[in-house]
């Protein structure tokens, strides 16, 4: 870190400084410059989340040099991760990933549908809720088990891998029995125990970027699931809370630049929740692929007036296939491609 003095900074405050430094058992190396005195400090910048040296008299700020999040960062892995979700998918490479299904699982013959639809489009992963966050306490709440048993049956039968949200710490085990990809959903972002839980599966974890979450509090809330020793984890822009009414949530569209500048973990785009409408979800979906993202997460549904969640944004299967066959060409333009 590096602590940049006050000019008026007295010879005894710059003393005291470097003493306290070295009784956190930290090296400083004074540097005396005309205008100003400024201090290197060599050694884990850990001690500065207990000891604030901003307090100290004399001390005009502090800098710290590594970022506060290690394992997800650029520093500690220059190459970008390329995640294997099973089913020959890879996420992080060249090839995009594209996560496509209903918000909600609703029953077994609706799934397979949706699966075979997406499927033909070019998804290889299915997407699909049974476990389901909802504002209201009165709104469909998914179908737990039976519902994580259907996507396992399609999954397999089609070839898809699928992914699902896990909302509570102690669903996770049976989560992870019935699905290849387990999702956290924006709203437990920092469910602490919840993301320490998925840490020690073996299961990649997609982490949606909370709705009032920063990118770094995104990165942060990642280093959980990594420092638990599972380093599979896809993280996903879906749109944050502005003042912007016009749509549900805003697309930070620059949250994937710079993720992909910040961290080496694959980041990719959800447009059907940040849109709300599935008339702008072709338009952000081209964005997020444009803007260099690892993949989207897309919801379909044969029959979106009948949803039982998210009808509104949700895309029929011929405007989702004619969206992939519009993606290739951006894709392409940007170095990746869709398989
Ligand atoms: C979802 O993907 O089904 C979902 C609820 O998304 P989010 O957590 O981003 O709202
Ligand atoms: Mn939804």
């Amino acid at each position: 870190m590096i602590i940049v003095l006050r000019p008026d900074a007295t010879e005894a405050q710059v003393n005291h400084i470097i003493e306290k430094v070295k009784v956190l058992g930290l090296s400083p190396h004074v540097s005396k410059g005309s205008e100003r005195t400024i201090i290197g400090v060599i050694g884990p910048e850990d001690v500065l989340r207990i000891t604030p040296l901003e307090v100290f008299p004399g001390v005009e700020k502090v800098i710290p040099v590594l970022s506060p999040y290690r394992l997800v960062s650029r520093e500690f892995k220059k190459e970008d991760s390329v995640i294997d979700l099973g089913k020959g998918v890879k996420i992080g490479g060249k090839a995009l990933v594209i996560m496509a299904g209903p918000c909600s699982i609703e029953n077994i013959d609706r799934l397979y549908e949706i699966g075979r639809q997406v499927k033909k489009a070019g998804a290889t992963v299915l997407r699909g809720g049974a476990f389901k966050p909802r504002t209201s306490p009165y709104s469909f709440q998914g179908l737990g088990k039976a519902g994580l048993q259907m996507l396992r049956e399609v999954g397999s039968e089609l070839d898809l891998v699928t992914v699902t949200e896990v909302m509570d710490a102690r669903d996770v085990s049976l989560v992870a029995d019935y699905a290849d990809v387990l999702q956290i959903g924006c709203r437990n972002m920092q469910n602490f125990n919840l993301l320490k839980e998925v840490g020690v599966t073996k299961k990649p974890v997609l982490l949606k970027r909370g709705m009032a979450s920063t990118v770094k509090d995104m990165l942060m809330s990642a280093e959980y699931i990594l420092s638990g020793g599972n380093f599979s984890v896809i993280l996903c822009e879906r749109g944050i809370r502005t003042f912007e009414d016009s749509t549900r949530n805003t697309l930070d569209i620059s949250a994937v630049a710079v993720t992909k500048q910040l961290s080496h973990l694959p980041i990719i785009v959800d447009p059907s929740h940040a849109a709300g409408k599935w008339g702008l979800v072709p338009s952000l979906a081209k964005a997020g692929v444009a803007a260099g993202c690892d993949g989207l997460i897309i919801e379909v549904h044969n029959h979106p007036e009948e949803a039982v969640s998210d009808g509104e944004q949700s895309l029929i299967p011929e405007k989702f296939s004619r969206l992939m066959a519009e993606l290739k060409g951006i894709a392409g333009s940007v170095g990746r491609e869709i398989l």
